[in-house]
Order: C-alpha cells, then structure tokens, then sequence
C-alpha cells in the first residue's frame, strides 16, 4: 500500500513512525525547510538558538509519557527545570529533536508543497510544483484551514468549526545576563509568556529570550510586516525588563497564524468514507503536542486495522 503523508509536524511524524514499524514505507511531504512544525527551533548567525513555536512538552496520557521516557533516554528530550518549582519535558538541544527522534529512517520529503491532491482511477495523485506520483491513502496533517483546502472536498466532517488562536514570537539575544525568572507567564497585558531559551537543557550558552504575545495582541497586529512585529515586541520586552536597545544583540519575530487550537474538532481524526483519505493534527483534540500525537497515533491505527 502506497501512503503520502502531508506534514513534519508531531501528527504525520507520529502516524509516519507507527506505520513504518508495521511494515509500511510512508513517504512524508512538508513545505517547511526544518522538521517538526510548529514544534520549532531557529538558529541564527552568532550561534543564537531559540524555540520559537512549542516551549515545552506537556504530558497526561500514560502512553504518550513512555514515548517521552524513550526519547529522553536516547537523548533527545529532557526535563527542563523552568525554576518556579515546575518541571516540563524540552526537547534537546532544540524542540526539533523530538520529531528527528520520531523521523528517524523515514523518507522524508521537505521543501515540499503539496498543492493538490486530486483522486484519479489510479489512487490519489499528489501534486507540488510538479506531480508526485499516486498513491492508495493519503494523511494530511496540515492546519485545519490548510488541510480543508487539500483535501476537505474528500471528507466526511466539515472542519470549519475548528478555530486558533494566532501568535506572534519574539526572539531576542542579549549582550549579557538578565536578572529575570526564568520563565514569566502573563507578565504584561500584551506579552503572554517570556522564557530564557538558553536556560532549557543543552542549549549554547546564550542569553536567548522568546517572548510570545496574547491572544488579543496578535490578533490586533497580525498583519503587520515581520519587521513591524519585532520592533513592536522588542520595545515591550526591553521596557519590561528595563533594557536599553544597546543590550541587544539579535532580535526578529515570527508570525503563526494557526498557533493554539481555540475549538477542537473533538475527535481523533476525520477520513472519506471509503477510508482513503485521512486528516488529523493537535485541531483534532486540543492545543497540546499530545492532541497531535493523539491524532498521529489513532490514525496509523485506524489504517492498520483496516489493512
Ligand atoms: C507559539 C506557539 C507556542 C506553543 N506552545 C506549546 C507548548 O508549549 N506546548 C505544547 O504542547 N504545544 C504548544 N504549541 C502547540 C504545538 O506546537 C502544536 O499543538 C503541535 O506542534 C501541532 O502539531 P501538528 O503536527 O498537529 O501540526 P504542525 O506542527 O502545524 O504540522 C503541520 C505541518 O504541515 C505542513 N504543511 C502545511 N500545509 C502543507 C502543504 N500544503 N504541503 C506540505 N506541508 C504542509 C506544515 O509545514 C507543518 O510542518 C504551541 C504552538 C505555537 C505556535
């Protein structure tokens, strides 16, 4: 059975990974040029790193918990003690490496936009800037706004009641140490979330700062050039802390449109109804990585027990 996966993300490594350890050779398609999704990590000149997407792992569900206790003892997870007395799963040295654990000897297409996917006597032909050739079932794992686009017209469920909300990032490096926590969770009305990157474990010794703004803010500036968004956020992050614009080394934004699932589909995945055409991600269940790993897993299961 030929399978394309659609997304690098948590949902379609996770559905990659299962099927490939049942004997299936999925071929998995990303338009990013990094694994992982929204689970990201940026590494800029001057040795900068920062987790721009998903800060930290949290965990409820029993199995999702042994896949974590496996990557950590493989080294590509570990506890991040956030110094308020919590503690949550990182991936190290970057929150990328949990999907390179998961990717790990899978056929991996990045850079690699699927633009159409269009249903033939043959199967269902994938096409990017060029055909990719045809295949009996296709998972797509995109944003539920993106994945309707694709493949919406195959779908038993209609998606249009999943909703996000949006969030813009800043990323900034400074010339020497801040006297912060280390993490700060609503500490303005417009920043939602400030952590120093540099202080989850493995990271290069830096003074790597990621602040996210609220809901509210990124909706109110989510248009605006990237450039705009960074100069805006870098104000907010230097009076907060009382920096001066001399103490920065490297700053710049990024804007996800589609960050935090808001409304959930409420179920594991939607399929067509001959069962050839499958969608799922985190939208499925919650804003969590467990919702898409949930999603991943329950659709690689759902192809096994129809096989
Ligand atoms: C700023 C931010 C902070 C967050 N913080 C946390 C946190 O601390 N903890 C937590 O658990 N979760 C957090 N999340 C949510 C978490 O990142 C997601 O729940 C999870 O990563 C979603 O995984 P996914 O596989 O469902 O989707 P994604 O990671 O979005 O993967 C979908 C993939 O599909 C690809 N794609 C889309 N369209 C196409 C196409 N046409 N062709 C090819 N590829 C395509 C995309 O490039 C992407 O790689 C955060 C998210 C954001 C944005």
């Amino acid at each position: 059975m030929k399978i394309a996966i659609i997304g690098s993300g948590m949902a379609g490594l996770t559905c990659a990974a299962r099927l490939s350890n049942a004997g299936f050779a999925p071929t998995v398609f990303d338009k990013g040029r990094g694994l992982g999704g929204r689970m990201a990590t940026r590494r800029a000149e001057g040795g900068f790193q920062f987790d721009h997407g998903a800060q930290m792992i949290p965990c409820e569900d029993a199995a999702f918990r042994s896949l974590l206790e496996q990557a950590k003892a493989s080294g590509h997870v570990a506890q991040w003690d956030m110094g308020d007395g919590n503690a949550n799963a990182v991936g190290t040295p970057g929150m990328t490496a949990l999907a390179k654990y998961l990717a790990q000897d899978l056929d991996l297409h990045q850079q690699t936009e699927i633009t159409s996917v269009t249903q033939t006597d043959a199967g269902w032909e994938l096409t990017a800037d060029q055909p990719l050739g045809t295949y009996d079932r296709v998972i797509c794992t995109a944003p539920a706004p993106q994945t309707d686009r694709l493949v919406g017209h195959a779908l038993t469920e209609p998606l249009d009641q999943v909703s996000y909300a949006p969030s813009l990032t800043l990323m900034v490096a400074l010339n020497r140490p801040l006297d912060a926590p280390i993490t700060q969770t609503n500490p303005t009305d417009a920043l939602a979330w400030i952590a120093l990157d540099s202080a989850k474990p493995g990271r290069p010794s830096r003074h790597c700062w990621v602040a996210q703004s609220s809901a509210d803010w990124s909706a109110t500036h989510l248009e605006r050039s990237k450039d705009e968004i960074a100069t805006l956020m870098l104000d907010l992050f230097l009076t907060h802390h009382g920096l001066d614009a001399t103490e920065v080394a490297y700053a710049t934004a990024h804007r996800w449109r589609y960050a935090l699932v808001k409304e959930p589909l409420g179920q594991a995945f939607v399929a067509s109804t001959d069962g050839t055409v499958y969608a799922g991600g985190d939208w499925c269940l919650g804003p969590h990585i467990e919702h898409a790993w949930q999603s991943g897993t329950a659709i690689a299961e759902d192809i096994l027990r129809c096989a």
